[in-house]
């Protein structure tokens, strides 16, 4: 089954796309891990997009289209994928439409999280990620100063360029005027669209997306 993970950013899509990727046994792919990396790894891409990533802005679509072409044809996404963080322009909707439509797998299931502004911006601010690990986690929940909860390393915890709260608002002025959007493609095509409270626990949220899908 393909699944998009939907809604603003911060509103705790990454952090769901893991466990059901791990769940279903299915891929997640994510652009802003895709794109984390080649900035890191100093790629093509990589060099290309660390300004407009680190601004909080959108990189190209043809870009992305092609990136999105690339992973989706890859072997491993033949019983299905999760989608985060695309698509998040209508061009975009368009462009992994004709991809699914030429692989024959249209039948997609949008999982929209929702929530407060006051949540996101709140769980944005308070986001960290592990270099060693990939986990996100968010401060409140740390009981070991500068220890993944997760995986247990030290010193490993950092804040993305594009949480800084000047760029927060950009993101979400971003969300709001182009992403927003995309969801009205998916309900006007009468795809599946599931809303949940994604201002549950991370708990709360995985089992209402389980025992919706
Ligand atoms: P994310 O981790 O999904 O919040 O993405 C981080 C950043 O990567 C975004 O703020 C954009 O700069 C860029 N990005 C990720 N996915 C896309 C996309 N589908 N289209 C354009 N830019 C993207």
């Amino acid at each position: 089954m393909q699944f998009i993970i939907f809604g603003s950013p911060g509103v705790g899509k990454g952090t769901q796309a893991k466990i059901i990727s791990e769940k279903l046994n299915i891929p997640h792919i994510s652009t802003g891990d895709i794109l984390r990396k080649a900035i890191k790894d100093e790629t093509a891409l990589g060099i290309k997009a660390k300004e407009i990533v680190e601004k909080g802005e959108l990189v190209p679509d043809k870009i992305m289209g092609g990136i999105i072409h690339d992973r989706i044809m890859d072997d491993d996404c033949k019983n299905g994928f999760i989608l985060d963080g695309f698509p998040r322009t209508l061009n975009q909707a368009e462009v992994l439409d004709e991809i699914l439509t030429k692989i024959n797998k249209n039948n997609l299931i949008v999982l929209k999280l929702d929530a407060k502004d006051s949540v996101i911006i709140n769980r944005l601010s308070s986001r960290r990620g592990c270099s060693n690990c990939g986990a996100i986690v968010n401060l409140a929940d740390l009981k070991e100063g500068n220890k993944c909860p997760k995986c247990g390393a030290t010193g490993t915890l950092f804040k993305r360029k594009d949480d800084e709260e000047s760029v927060i608002k950009n993101r979400l002025e971003i969300y709001e005027k182009t992403t927003a959007p995309v969801l009205e493609f998916y309900k006007e095509r009468n795809s599946k669209v599931i809303h949940i409270d994604g201002s549950q626990s991370v708990e709360e949220v995985t089992n209402a997306i389980l025992e919706q899908i």
